[in-house]
């Protein structure tokens, strides 16, 4: 099967978006990404791409903190991405990955006047396997980046070796996923998902203000929570030390989904599986993805079969 990327302001085989070892982006981690997905629903034979529209207001915010120079709208590029996956003719899940790239030279450590493009491309994403146990998640010595040094609530290329310190630093010592504090000591989130726990009944989660990327699956939580579970959310600091008193904890976000998490610097989260509150989030949520919640289909690109796919 021929595979496809959206490269130069068109569609073309994959084997053609290449970029030069001379990239800014590449030197500098001068640029920004999102990450999307779509969901295969088998019954109805349709791949749904979930909240396009808001990833890339996201994303093209992500590129006006890096003070691009870009024409596209958010709907352009959510139109763009449904073009390239009824191309690619998948039918299975799929993660979708936007990139901004400063495509220029290495003499300029600067974000202005940049020569900035857009590519994107799709991959398979493995099967969603119903997680029963709980991830082993511990604290990390690693401290997020600060908003006054990298601003986290972008996607920001550069931003990720925190990440990746993180993740690295967590799978080396023997854990699943680490949680960060900000510099000031407070939760801010994984390595690459934001953070929920629950208190007796109440959802919490570390509000945008503390070195968290905004997340769209956070908001959808929030969203879902609110409105069809009827649970109280309070966005709000969270100590460290509440992280050992939780009833339940989970990360959340597209790649993670909704990850339920089973001890904190080895001690147990609630009975160390996913909590009940955490199972029905994700339950639901995974409705809402697949399209089966019609009022949720707003959320939703339906993908096209083209003829010759
Ligand atoms: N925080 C970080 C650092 C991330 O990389 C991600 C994944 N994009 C998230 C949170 C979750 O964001 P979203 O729900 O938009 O995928």
């Amino acid at each position: 099967m021929t595979r496809f990327a959206y490269f130069e302001g068109e569609i073309v085989p994959i084997e053609q978006a290449q970029v030069s070892i001379t990239c800014n982006t590449l030197h500098y981690g001068t640029g920004c990404f999102g990450g999307l997905r779509g969901y295969w629903n088998e019954e109805q034979a349709q791949l749904y791409a979930f909240r396009l529209v808001d990833h890339y207001t996201r994303f093209l915010n992500s590129c006006k903190l890096l003070l691009c120079n870009l024409d596209y709208t958010p709907q352009q590029l959510a139109d763009i991405t449904v073009q390239l996956l009824a191309r690619e003719g998948w039918r299975e899940n799929v993660y979708i990955r936007p990139i901004m790239y400063k495509d220029d030279g290495v003499f300029r450590v600067w974000l202005h006047d940049a020569n900035d493009k857009v590519a994107i491309f799709s991959q398979p994403v493995s099967k969603y396997i119903k997680a029963d146990k709980g991830a082993k998640v511990c604290v990390s010595a690693w401290r997020r980046v600060d908003d006054a040094s990298i601003p986290a609530r972008g996607k920001v290329n550069g931003a990720y070796v925190n990440s990746a310190l993180i993740k690295s630093d967590a799978l080396l010592s023997g854990y699943d996923e680490a949680i960060v504090l900000n510099q000031d000591g407070h939760v801010s989130e994984g390595s690459a998902a934001n953070f929920m726990m629950v208190r007796d009944g109440v959802l919490i989660t570390p509000p945008v203000t503390d070195n968290i990327l905004e997340g769209i699956t956070r908001r959808t939580i929030i969203h879902l929570a609110r409105t069809e579970l009827d649970l109280e959310i309070v966005e709000r600091q969270i100590d460290r030390t509440e992280l050992y008193l939780c009833d339940e904890a989970f990360f959340c976000g597209t790649g993670v989904q909704v990850t339920g998490i089973g001890s904190i610097d080895n001690r147990q989260v609630g009975n160390g599986g996913v909590g009940p509150i955490t199972g029905q989030i994700r339950d639901l949520y995974f409705d809402v993805v697949y399209g089966r919640v019609d009022r949720y289909r707003h959320w939703l690109s339906a993908v096209p079969v083209l003829e010759a796919a």
